[in-house]
């Protein structure tokens, strides 16, 4: 457990990879805030999980990735409760599917706000506390999109190329406090994220479900299977380890060698 005494906030944890994310920092003894949307008694479950997992207190913020404020209060609320936070995770994220000239302004607003300017509002708020202990871990999830484009995910894939560029950017800034700042990019992960976009794919290239499974999603994987969140979740916890210490800036693959050049 070398986590013991350190807290971490995990944005968009009431699911998929950040549910993974938030049980794996858990599992090493870290006092965890969970965070997103979702029914309250299963998420009330999950943080009382989290808490025996860890022994150590686990909290859930319902911050709104898209609201300023909220972020701000929920990275201080970590430090007020928690004395942290040591680590962040900038994993909340949504997905929307159309060509550029349909694509609703609204979802773009969205995408930008929650997959890109959530991550800016949480490192904005949490490098000055993790410069007075000298220590911190900033891990964003990005994407295989940080790294190559798909058609019809214009506002996705100019988020996750810009957490690329502003991990790299915060990685040198705090490159002498003790703070290491890193992005993960997963390709296809088995999370409802993925599921909910089949249909979208469905009508916007005329596919059946089998096609956008097999040809649109696993054909970028030569691999051929899907990451599983616990595969994204460990790779995190590396990054948190002091054998780790040396890794700032980088863009890390998961992908099953979908951007291998
Ligand atoms: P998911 O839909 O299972 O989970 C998304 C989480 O974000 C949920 O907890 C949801 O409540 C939360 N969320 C959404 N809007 C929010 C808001 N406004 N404020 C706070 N929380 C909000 O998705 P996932 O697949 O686990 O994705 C997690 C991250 O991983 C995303 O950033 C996604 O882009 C990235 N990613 C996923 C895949 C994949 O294949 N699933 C691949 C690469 C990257």
């Amino acid at each position: 457990m070398f986590l013991k005494g350190k807290s971490a906030i995990v944005t968009g944890s009431t699911s998929g990879i950040g549910l993974a994310l938030a049980k794996a920092l858990a599992a090493e003894g870290a006092a965890v805030v969970i965070n997103g949307f979702g029914d309250a008694d299963a998420i009330e479950k999950e943080r009382a999980g989290l808490a025996a997992l860890s022994g150590a207190q686990a909290l859930y913020d319902a911050a709104d990735m898209t609201k300023p404020d909220e972020i701000e209060a929920m990275v201080r609320r970590a430090h007020d409760e928690l004395g942290g936070p040591d680590i962040i995770i900038n994993n909340a994220g949504i997905q929307h599917v159309a060509p550029v000239d349909q694509f609703p302004i609204d979802k773009w607003n969205a995408i930008i706000a929650i997959n890109l300017t959530s991550a800016f509002h949480m490192m904005r708020a949490a490098v000055p506390f993790m410069r007075a202990k000298k220590w911190g871990r900033i891990i964003s999830t990005a994407s295989a999109h940080s790294k190559v484009a798909s058609p019809n995910k214009s506002a996705y894939v100019a988020a996750k190329h810009g957490i690329d560029g502003l991990t790299q950017t915060v990685a040198l800034e705090t490159a002498t406090d003790g703070i290491t700042v890193n992005c993960i990019s997963p390709g296809y992960v088995w999370t409802p994220l993925v599921e909910n976009q089949i249909p979208d794919t469905m009508k916007a290239r005329g596919l059946t479900r089998e096609q956008v499974m097999n040809d649109v999603l696993l054909a970028a994987q030569p691999t051929k299977q899907f990451v599983t969140p616990e595969q994204v979740a460990a790779f995190a916890v590396f990054l948190c380890r002091d054998e780790a210490a040396q890794v700032t800036g980088a863009n890390l693959s998961i992908d099953g060698g979908w951007t291998a050049a």
